[in-house]
């Protein structure tokens, strides 16, 4: 199917348009390539936006849990929710993890809500092209709330958070001694920390986590984006569905005040930046590990440093230099 006729399905939110177009832009084939940049060129003036939240947390935490709750909360209220997840770890497994479908039995099964599992993928900087690019396929299949979700256990979190509108933390109530397991530089992307499983014997636990992690954000410098009170702690319970209207309640609010103060505009744009810096420095790295010439010319100069030949920056300079004239 050529171009335009792709753009116009995906405008029209057609589900099966949009799953065939994420898998062009996952895929790894140069023809692809192509056609996934003419295709997202295509959509592009359309400038279609949804909230973008990103969702991040260490296993076993209850975000399939939560997801499946929220995103049910959402399309109640008749929002399109597209689930995204990124899962650099999952590379291990050799495919998506097991049953992503069946993780978010409800939602999956509902027409308002599309899930796309993660995708197998080793290299960090191509799960990050992969998702970004397929948050821009949702926003022009017409979703109003892009939830992408990762594993908090390396740097997909910080990945996510480049390409989020909003960055939520969800954590599970702890001792008190364990807050320190947080890594401050987690909790400085946080917009939200959500303290699940606020249920049951883990209640007073989760209300005491909250205190702990609001008195933590307290102390953080603020930044430009965050309006008085933000970032913010709240409990919530996945499980039993509650505190899941204030949690949207907060987020709804927030968004608000960034878009009203010119944030959002200017993190996203921020954050295109971001990309398209990271980009050319992948294809540059790239470059160096596949081209043949460069891997011989750095073969070559590497030896001739080792045996004290040739200065490294001089070197460098060398290759540096055949790099730039392509
Ligand atoms: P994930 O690995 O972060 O996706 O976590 P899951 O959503 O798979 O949940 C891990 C475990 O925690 C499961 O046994 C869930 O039933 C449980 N869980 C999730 N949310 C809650 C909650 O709100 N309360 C309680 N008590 N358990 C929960």
């Amino acid at each position: 199917m050529d171009i335009p006729a792709q753009a116009s399905l995906l405008l029209n939110g057609d589900r099966r348009a949009l799953a065939r177009a994420i898998t062009l832009v996952e895929s790894g084939r140069v023809d692809h390539r192509a056609q996934a940049t003419a295709l997202l060129a295509a959509l592009a003036p359309a400038g279609r936006q949804a909230l973008r939240i990103g969702l991040s947390g260490t296993p076993g935490v209850g975000k399939s849990t939560f997801i499946e709750a929220f995103g049910l909360h959402l399309t109640g209220q008749g929002l399109r929710v597209a689930v995204l997840a990124v899962d650099p770890s999952s590379a291990r497994s050799g495919g998506s993890i097991l049953g992503d479908k069946t993780r978010m039995e409800h939602l999956s099964r509902d027409p308002r809500a599309f899930i796309r599992p993660s995708p197998s993928q080793t290299h960090l900087g191509g799960v990050a092209r992969r998702t970004r690019e397929a948050v821009s396929l949702c926003e022009a299949a017409g979703f109003d709330v892009v939830l992408i979700e990762t594993v908090g256990v390396g740097q997909s979190e910080t990945l996510v958070a480049e390409m989020a509108d909003l960055f939520i933390l969800l954590l599970a109530p702890a001792g008190g001694d364990e807050l320190q397991g947080v890594k401050r530089g987690i909790m400085e992307m946080a917009d939200l920390i959500l303290v699940n499983k606020a249920d049951g014997d883990l209640k007073s636990a989760a209300l005491r986590t909250v205190a702990d992690y609001a008195g933590a954000l307290r102390l953080l410098r603020k930044r430009p984006q965050d309006p008085a009170g933000f970032p913010k702690a709240l409990p919530v319970s996945a499980l039993e569905d509650q505190g899941l209207t204030e949690a949207w309640a907060q987020m709804q609010e927030l968004a608000e005040w960034r878009r009203a103060e010119g944030h959002f505009a200017r993190m996203r744009a921020e954050q295109a930046r971001h990309w398209f810096e990271a980009e050319v420095r992948d294809g540059m790295l790239a470059r160096l590990r596949t081209d043949p010439a460069l891997r011989a010319q750095m073969a070559a100069l590497g030896a001739a440093v080792e045996a004290g030949q040739q200065a490294p920056g001089a070197a460098a300079a060398e290759v540096l230099a055949g790099l730039a004239r392509g």
